[in-house]
């Protein structure tokens, strides 16, 4: 029997995988199975320029149908994997097939956390997680309509400023006191709100929502400040990672399906790449879930290097970006455990780059607002966590590495 490589879930990290498994020289079969009825997809344009409708879906997809058949892949769009049989090697379908493996990867992403709130199942309250949802936001997506944004993240505020650029009116409910809390220091959060305001966003901080009401359409929100009316809702409150089918199946899982640097899980031949991992990142000396491209791309290609017989370590530097106006956000490391913060540059002036420090003036971490250069450079020198010069550091004149002190 030849070797088949099944690849369960169509997304991001699964397209990659199909690319860098032939690149890398596997031969076998690969068979890629997933939910949504469209070729592997890139989400990020989906709370970006795709939603505005500024975006030809196929500009989305991550390879051209043609690529899949010159490189002999299977594909089962539009199909749901309901239970895995390691033992026997098989799968078995929503529509009753079972399909055999020698080899598995799950890819399988994660789903939105759902508001558990008197009114959320209304009509009109949405979340953007694929190209369905953003399909059943487009038709009340117009200028002049109503929209609530149900918190501050990245992908509310992303929203926000497209609904912006559109010519919605917005609110956006967040319930901690400044934006984006979670992942930039009260630095960023205010330039973002600043932002957001002056965009004519009204932002309810500090605020929490309580339900939704409407006859069948949703047409308030009600929070704890008082009600706001809507005739559009996108909650953006989290995700959790997909790891219902891995666990059923006995895999290790814990917030993420648990993988070695290889993205072998605890079953020898199956491994997971993407969001819905767990993994270790020696850099940083933990396991990590991430939420983010970069890692859905470099952790399919450990892992097709992996089913390739190569050992390909995966050790990156975590890195994220956002676009929000003409203001990108990009963000290197993890700022997580910060000891205080040196800001390089006016924020007044649009670009400026904060860096975390921690461990008696070591790089953690850097958020670079408009500031590619100092973006691009941190990347390469997180990776060592170099002891920096804070004067130096303070000074938007001095390339970050001449910053930092070398073999300290
Ligand atoms: C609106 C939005 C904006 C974003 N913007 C950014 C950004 O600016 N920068 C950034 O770095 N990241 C961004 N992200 C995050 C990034 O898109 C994800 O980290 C990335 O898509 C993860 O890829 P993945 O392949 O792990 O998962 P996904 O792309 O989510 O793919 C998983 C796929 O598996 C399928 N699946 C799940 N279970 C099954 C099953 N049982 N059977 C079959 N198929 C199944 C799902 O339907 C889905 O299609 C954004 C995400 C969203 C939603």
């Amino acid at each position: 029997m030849s070797d088949t490589v099944a690849i369960v879930g169509g997304g991001h990290a699964a397209g990659q995988a199909v690319v860098s498994l032939r690149q890398y020289g596997y031969e076998g079969r690969i068979l890629l199975i997933g939910e949504e009825p469209y070729l592997p997809y890139q989400r990020p344009p989906l709370s970006k320029k795709f939603l505005a409708g500024e975006l030809e879906q196929e500009r989305l997809y991550v390879k051209p149908a043609q690529f899949y058949e010159d490189k002999r892949v299977e594909l089962r769009l539009g199909t749901r994997v309901e239970s895995l049989d390691l033992h026997a090697r098989r799968l078995q379908t929503a529509d009753g097939e079972t399909l055999e493996w020698e080899r598995l990867l799950l890819t399988l992403g994660s789903r939105v956390r759902m508001l558990d709130l008197p009114g959320a199942t209304l009509e009109g309250v949405h979340y953007l997680r694929s190209i369905d949802d953003v399909r059943g936001i487009q038709p009340q997506f117009r200028a002049g309509a109503r929209l609530v944004v149900v918190g501050g993240g990245y992908i509310g505020l992303e929203v926000a400023a497209i609904a912006r650029q559109v010519g919605l009116e917005v609110d956006v409910v967040e319930m901690a006191d400044r934006l984006m809390a979670r992942v930039v220091c009260p630095e960023v959060s205010a330039h973002y709100r600043d932002l957001h305001e002056a965009a004519g966003v009204r932002l309810h901080l500090g605020t929490g929502v309580q339900g939704f009401g409407g006859d069948r359409r949703v047409d308030k929100v009600v929070t704890s400040a008082g009600d706001l009316s809507a005739d559009l809702v996108i909650v953006g409150v989290g995700i959790l990672p997909e790891t219902a089918l891995a666990a059923a199946a006995g895999l290790d899982c814990d917030d993420g399906i648990c993988v070695d640097e290889y993205a072998v899980t605890s079953h020898p031949d199956v491994l997971a790449a993407g969001d819905c991992t767990r993994h270790p990142n020696a850099l940083l000396g933990r396991r990590l879930r991430l939420e983010s491209v970069h890692n859905a791309l470099e952790q399919a290609r450990t892992a097709a290097a992996t089913l390739c017989g190569e050992r390909r370590a995966y050790v990156q530097v975590p890195w994220f970006w956002s676009d929000q106006y003409d203001t990108k956000l990009q963000i290197a490391g993890l700022s997580e455990g910060y000891e205080r913060v040196i800001v390089r540059g006016d924020p007044a002036s649009g670009g400026f780059t904060v860096c975390y420090l921690h461990d008696e003036d070591r790089l953690l971490a850097v958020d670079a607002v408009n500031a590619p250069r100092d973006f691009m450079q941190a990347k390469k020198l997180l990776a060592d966590r170099p002891r920096v010069d804070v004067a130096r550091l303070a000074d938007p004149q001095v390339p970050l590495p001449d910053a930092c002190r070398v073999g300290d």
